[in-house]
């Protein structure tokens, strides 16, 4: 029998996307809805900090190992916010298509359209782990004006991956997943997770 990870995500786009990068280690990988797992809050202003407490979480409450993602958008222009409010940047409940809304309307007359996308992953053996696995992933690009491709989630329709010249919602998903933040985060990670489980 296969040893089992849980993924602390409600996102169920997110989960899609660690699911699939993680599909060929030698782990079952098991979603926290499984578990019941209610999502905990996230109350700080790192990416790190937030996925660790979001892993310890999920750990404690399946007593499995668990891996966490703290993800994100950080705009130059906007001193790097809404970062760790990425999903919470329009106010709560949280919606993509208002967050992007909000994102347009600051941006309107900006001619600085940098951005990055930061994934940091986490993996802890245990709720108390002292030595969690950190990688992390980050992604450049700049935010357009109007969105473009109907893929992703987030704020993908408005990010311009440089190197394709396309947007994140218009890449085919196993592109996104091999270049992306998470899919860079989640790369290292498996190397890692492979000297355990391999
Ligand atoms: P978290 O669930 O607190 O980590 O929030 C992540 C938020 O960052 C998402 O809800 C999106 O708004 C944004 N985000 C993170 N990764 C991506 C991505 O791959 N595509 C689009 N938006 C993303």
């Amino acid at each position: 029998m296969k040893d089992k990870i849980v993924i602390a995500t409600g996102n169920a786009k997110k989960l899609i996307e660690i699911q699939s990068i993680l599909e060929d280690i030698n782990v079952e990988v098991l979603p926290q809805s499984y578990f019941n797992i209610a999502p905990t809050d996230e109350p700080f202003h790192t990416f790190i900090e937030n996925a660790l407490i979001k892993a310890r979480h999920a750990s404690r409450l399946s007593k499995l190992p668990a891996i966490a993602d703290d993800s994100g958008i950080s705009v130059d222009a906007l001193g790097g916010q809404p970062g760790v409010l990425s999903a919470r940047f329009a106010g709560e409940p949280s919606s993509d298509q208002k967050n992007n809304e909000k994102l347009l309307k600051i941006l309107e007359n900006e001619v600085n359209r940098k951005a990055h996308y930061t994934c940091v992953i986490v993996f802890v053996r245990n709720e108390m782990d002292p030595e969690p696995i950190i990688a992390e992933g980050i992604w450049h690009g700049e935010i357009l004006k109007v969105p473009r491709g109907i893929g992703g989630f987030g704020y993908d329709s408005l990010f311009l991956d440089h190197m394709t010249e396309k947007t994140v919602a218009e890449l085919p998903s196993e592109i996104k997943n091999r270049i992306s933040h998470r899919g860079q985060a989640l790369h290292k990670l498996k190397l890692k997770l492979n000297q355990i489980y391999g």
